[in-house]
C-alpha cells in the first residue's frame, strides 16, 4: 500500500488505525441476538451525545439519505430551506426534487442564518417544516442553533430539521433541550470514521407527522426506523463493519470525556485561527459565527491554492481543501475535527508555513 495522505479536508477526515482495525470484527447476522446486543450497547452513548432520551437511528447511507428522507417524511405543506453555503443551499434543490413546495431563505455565503429572518417567514403561516445546517462546512459558519431552535415554541407545528453533520461532537448538542424535530449527522466528519453511516434522532411530533404522509418511501421511512429500533435493529441490512467502528469511536470519545472533546476542538481550532492571523489571511465566516470543526480561510493574499496543496501533498504527505463550489480558490479550508491532537495540528501548520514559503 502506498503511504497514506493525511486528510485535513473537512471530510472524509483521518481515520485512526485502531478504528480501522476495530472494523475488522467478524460478520454477524443483522437479525441475530449478537447484532441486537451491538445496537443496544451503543444506544446509551449515542443518546448522551445527541442529548436525547429517545432512540438514535443508524442509517446505512451518507447524510444526504437522511436529509432527503426528512423532507419526504415531514413536509406536507411547504418547507423553508435556510441556506448559507453549498450544503444548506443544496437542500432547497433536494426538497424540490422530492416534489415538495419549497422556498429558500438564502444568505450571502460567509454570513449566518438569523433567527429573526426565520421568524418573519414562519409568521406567514405557509410553512410546516424548515431545514437548517448547524455547521455549514463549505463556508465554516456555525449557525446560532439555540436562538433558532427557540422559535419552535412559537411555531410548534413547524418541523425543525437540523443537519449537524460537521458540528456533531465538536460542540455540545442537546436535542431534547433544543426541542427540535430531527438532528442528523454522518460518520466521516468529526466522528472520524469512514463514510457510509448516518445517524439521526427524531421527535414524537416528527413521527406523528410522518404518520400523516403517504409518500415516505421505504428506505428512509422514519416509522420503519422507529419500529425496528424498538427491537434494536435497523430496517434493512446495515453497514455492520461501520457500526463496529462506531462502537470503538464511542469508547474513545467517552474515555476522553465529551466535554474534553469539545474543549480540544476549540483549542485546536484556535491554533489554526492564530496561524491565519499570523500569516496575513482573513476568515471567510463572519466573526462570532465561526466553526470549531474547521477553518474556512479567505484567500485575500491570492496565493495559488492548488500549488500550495501540491507541495503539501508531495513534501509533507497531507492535503487541505482548496475551497468548495463557487468559492473554490477564493478560500481554502483546514479541518481540525476528529482525533486530531495539538501535535498533529502543529505539524500541519508547520507544513503550511514551509509550503507557503515555496510558492
Ligand atoms: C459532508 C456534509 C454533508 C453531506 O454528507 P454526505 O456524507 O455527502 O451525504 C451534509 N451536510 C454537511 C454540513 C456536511 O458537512
Amino acid at each position: 500500500m502506498s503511504q497514506a495522505i493525511r486528510l485535513y479536508i473537512p471530510g472524509p477526515i483521518n481515520v485512526s488505525a485502531d478504528t480501522l482495525n476495530a472494523m475488522q470484527a467478524p460478520m454477524i447476522g443483522h437479525r441475530s441476538k449478537d447484532f441486537q446486543n451491538l445496537y443496544a450497547e451503543i444506544q446509551p452513548q449515542l443518546r448522551e451525545l445527541f442529548g436525547t432520551s429517545g432512540q438514535v437511528y443508524l442509517s446505512t447511507s451518507s447524510a444526504w439519505g437522511v436529509m432527503e428522507g426528512s423532507i419526504r417524511n415531514l413536509v406536507a405543506k411547504k418547507v423553508l430551506n435556510c441556506g448559507c453555503g453549498a450544503f444548506s443551499d443544496k437542500w432547497l434543490d433536494v426538497s424540490r426534487r422530492c416534489g415538495k413546495d419549497a422556498e429558500g431563505y438564502l444568505v450571502e455565503w460567509g454570513q449566518p442564518i438569523r433567527a429573526e429572518e426565520i421568524d418573519k417567514r414562519l409568521a406567514t403561516g405557509q410553512f410546516d417544516a424548515l431545514t437548517l445546517v448547524h455547521n455549514e462546512t463549505s463556508t465554516g459558519v456555525l449557525n446560532p442553533l439555540e436562538e433558532i431552535a427557540a422559535l419552535k415554541a412559537k411555531y410548534p407545528d413547524v418541523m425543525f430539521i437540523v443537519d449537524s453533520v460537521s458540528g456533531f461532537t465538536t460542540v455540545p448538542l442537546n436535542f431534547d433541550a433544543l426541542g427540535i424535530d430531527v438532528l442528523l449527522t454522518g460518520s466521516q466528519k468529526a466522528l472520524a470514521m469512514p463514510p457510509g453511516l448516518a445517524l439521526f434522532t427524531a421527535s414524537a411530533a416528527a413521527h406523528a407527522r410522518a404518520e400523516t404522509l403517504t409518500d415516505r418511501g421505504y428506505y428512509f421511512d422514519f416509522l420503519e426506523f422507529r419500529a425496528n429500533g424498538e427491537k434494536n435493529m435497523t430496517p434493512s441490512t446495515p453497514c455492520i463493519s461501520l457500526i463496529y467502528g462506531l462502537r470503538h469511536q464511542l469508547a474513545k470519545i467517552f474515555a476522553e470525556g465529551a466535554d474534553n472533546r469539545y474543549t480540544r476542538h476549540a483549542r485546536l481550532n484556535a491554533l489554526v485561527h492564530d496561524w491565519v492571523r499570523a500569516n496575513g489571511f482573513e476568515f471567510f465566516a463572519a466573526e462570532g459565527f465561526r466553526s470549531k470543526a474547521l477553518t474556512c480561510v479567505k484567500n485575500n493574499r491570492e496565493i495559488d491554492v492548488a500549488k500550495l496543496n501540491g507541495i503539501l501533498r508531495q513534501e509533507h504527505g497531507l492535503i487541505i481543501d482548496g475551497g468548495y463550489g463557487k468559492i473554490k480558490g477564493l478560500t481554502f479550508r483546514i479541518s481540525n475535527m476528529g482525533d486530531e491532537t495539538d501535535a498533529s495540528m502543529k505539524e500541519v501548520l508547520t507544513a503550511l508555513d514551509a509550503s507557503l514559503a515555496q510558492l
